[in-house]
């Protein structure tokens, strides 16, 4: 098949874009590079079936493709808070461009939603049913209200249009090619722990989240999207739990050094608590995590030695 992967050259993408072409796929590879990187493709870059377009999904675009996996938004804080109107456009217009060209070209298509949709949720572990409990107006509004509005307009296009679609609800994933600044918590704590700098950790460390290792995630991806039973939305994760100050001493275990923990001020609305509820994806996909959160930061870590 002829493949679109926008939000190629990122974390998620890049590793989605291996994935696609060992399956003996061609790949379009579409991104802007706001928090990709070619690094993260350049060993594709000589694969007669792999393509980058350096282009923004706010602007259309057109390919012949069979399916089209949207990826394309910053997915960390700080990245997607430096120009909050910018990410609810790229989630905004990114979806209708992508669900445009997919009605054109009858191509199925991927929507990467986020356990964001639950905000900070009052139903835990939380499953697909749950509506969540987001603020419309706070900093991860733009990110949060973005991704419902994009899993709004899948749905639209699917009901009114017959658009095939499917969408994911990934939980925090982590994994070798996140960038080194990219200011989510695993690749912080790994960072800060090989530099020998402070562990920063925001509020009293006691909030949870249920980290998902990078291949887990990937299968999961390709498994509802070559399915036609639902189009979701599917919860991917994790379901192991863990506090910030859990994860904190774990890197410290595993890196080594003389880093100490420090406390930083919490970030206005950040979650207390997440867990996915995984019991869709077992039934539909006969998917779970195999990877433990030990094992992954191990492989995660030997990454970073290299980055940093
Ligand atoms: P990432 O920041 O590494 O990747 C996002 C990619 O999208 C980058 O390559 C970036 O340059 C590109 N991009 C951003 N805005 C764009 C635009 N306007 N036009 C074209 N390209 C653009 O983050 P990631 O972790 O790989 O996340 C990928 C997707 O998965 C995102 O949609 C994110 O919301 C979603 N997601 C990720 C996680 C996670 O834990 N990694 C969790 C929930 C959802
Ligand atoms: N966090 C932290 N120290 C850091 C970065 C993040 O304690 O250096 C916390 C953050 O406040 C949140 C959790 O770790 O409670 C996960 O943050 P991340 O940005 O990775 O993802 P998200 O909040 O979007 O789940």
């Amino acid at each position: 098949m002829r493949i679109l992967v926008t939000g190629g050259a990122g974390f998620l993408g890049s590793h989605l874009c291996d994935r696609l072409l060992k399956d003996g796929n061609e790949v379009v590879c579409l991104d802007n590079l706001f928090t990709g990187r070619k690094t993260n493709i350049a060993h594709l870059l000589t694969n007669p079936d792999f393509e980058f377009v350096r282009h923004d999904v706010i602007d259309p675009f057109k390919f012949e493709v069979e399916q089209i996996y949207n990826l394309a938004c910053p997915a960390s804080p700080p990245h997607y808070q430096f120009n909050p109107i910018k990410t609810t456009k790229t989630s905004v217009m990114g979806a209708i461009n992508c669900l445009g060209l997919a009605k054109r070209v009858k191509a199925r298509v991927f929507q990467a939603s986020t356990s964001e949709v639950y905000g900070d949720p009052a139903v835990h572990p939380q499953p697909e049913s749950y509506w969540g409990h987001v603020n419309p107006i706070g900093r991860r509004s733009c990110y949060d209200e973005g991704k419902r509005v994009a899993e709004t307009l899948f749905f639209d296009y699917y009901r009114e249009n017959k658009v095939d679609i499917r969408i994911v609800r990934i939980f925090n994933t982590y994994g070798p090619r996140m960038h080194p600044n990219d200011g989510r918590v695993v690749s912080n704590f790994i960072v800060q722990a090989l530099k020998g700098d402070d562990i920063t950790i925001y509020g009293d460390g006691l909030q949870t989240r249920s980290f998902c290792y990078v291949d887990d995630l990937i299968e999961g991806f390709v498994r509802l999207m070559n399915q036609t039973k639902s189009v979701g939305p599917v919860n991917i994760g994790n379901p192991g739990e863990f506090t910030m100050l859990q994860l904190a001493e774990l890197t410290l275990k595993l890196v080594g050094g003389s880093s100490k923990i420090v406390h930083k001020p919490l970030p206005s609305d950040d979650p207390k608590q997440r867990r996915p509820d995984i019991t869709l994806a077992r039934s539909l996909l006969n998917w779970e995590p195999t990877v433990e959160l030990e094992e992954g930061l191990k492989h995660t870590i030997s990454y970073f030695k290299t980055q940093v």
